[in-house]
């Protein structure tokens, strides 16, 4: 079966400051250039990808943001973005009709929370980049990240959405290796949150496979159910080949124009492929950016809940434009 997705990271830049997050601190390195990228995606148009995802780092301090769509577009691409917003307003017109699934980060429903959970004041740029992104006929979804922290006030999120008139997404925060929440998180609190938030508000969804997964304790690597290598094509910035994911990469293997032959002949690939969701790193691991994609394969409950997941939110969503 041909991998689903490219998580394409155009940069690790980023012009936020979130303080659950490092990249914006990390020394920037060098950046593919734009034809690199254009041959990259041939190759992963040869594999089999029909989606891509740019991301970073913030996507849209790149330059060639618009020209970097547009090819994927004209290639044939399923495209999305999430963006912290900031440079929105300015590129919005540029990306125009490029992004399939254009999401914004909100981290809360009001300037101070966002603000301070983002390190810079960010929200009332958010909200006019909604009404930009509106009025050119984009569809925006608000990406909410529900923690241990601010699980409790969900619903101020839903009733933002319901406000400004568009969808708002729950991702649960994903644990991994000694990071990120890891087992802080209140699982059946939160859990019972995001449900009931979806239940209220009719523009709120979620992924009841992820929910039903972190349930579970997330990945088990002695019954592994992360495909990061088989579903997901990671690449760097600096045009490597990511392995066996980008969160815990143990291997960057520069691609110098070969990605299709990296990926279908290489041994590096096929070792991690043996791997994935073996390793020390991948016990208990929720990292969505992989595990969803790894739902689409194999068919076992997470399968099922994931299928019902993006069927009920595809109509949603179409119920949900009509009305808008
Ligand atoms: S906007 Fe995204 S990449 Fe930038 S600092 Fe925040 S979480 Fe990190
Ligand atoms: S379980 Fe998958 S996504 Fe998580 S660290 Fe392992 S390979 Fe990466």
């Amino acid at each position: 079966m041909a991998p689903l997705v490219a998580n394409y990271y155009l940069t690790y830049r980023c012009n936020a400051r979130c303080h659950f997050c490092n990249i914006w601190a990390l020394e920037p390195g060098k950046e593919a250039d734009f034809e690199t990228i254009k041959h990259n995606l041939q190759d992963l148009r040869r594999l089999g990808v029909k989606y891509v995802d740019f991301t970073g780092g913030e996507p849209l301090l790149r330059q060639d943001v618009g020209q970097i769509y547009t090819e994927a577009k004209r290639q044939g691409f399923y495209t999305s973005m999430t963006t912290n917003t900031i440079l929105y307003p300015q590129k919005a017109k540029e990306i125009q009709g490029l992004v399939d699934f254009l999401n914004f980060s909100l981290d809360g429903a009001d300037a101070e929370t966002h603000d301070h959970s983002r390190g810079v004041k960010i929200f009332d740029n958010l909200v006019e980049s909604v009404k930009i992104a509106k009025s050119l006929g984009e569809f925006p979804v608000l990406n909410h990240t529900v923690t241990a922290q601010n699980y409790e006030r969900i619903d101020e999120v839903g009733e933002l959405g319901k406000n400004l008139g568009v969808r708002v997404w729950l991702n649960p925060a994903f644990t991994a290796h000694e990071h990120y929440n890891s087992n802080k998180n209140p699982t059946p609190q939160m859990v019972a949150a995001i449900e009931a938030t979806a239940k209220k508000y009719k523009n709120v969804g979620y992924n009841k496979a992820a929910l039903a997964f972190i349930e579970a304790g997330g990945n088990d690597t002695k019954n592994p159910r992360c495909k990061a290598v088989d579903a997901v094509i990671a690449i760097s910035p600096n045009d490597e080949l990511l392995l066996p994911c980008y969160h815990f990469a143990q291997t960057g293997v520069p691609i110098q124009g070969r990605l299709y032959e990296l990926y279908r002949e290489s041994e590096e690939v096929e070792n991690y492929r043996q791997s994935q969701g073996k390793l020390k790193v991948c016990e208990g691991c929720t990292v969505w950016c992989y595990l969803i994609p790894s739902f689409f394969m194999g068919v076992d409950k997470y399968w099922w809940l994931n299928q019902v997941t993006y069927a009920s939110e595809f109509l949603a969503r179409k119920r949900f434009l009509q009305r808008a």
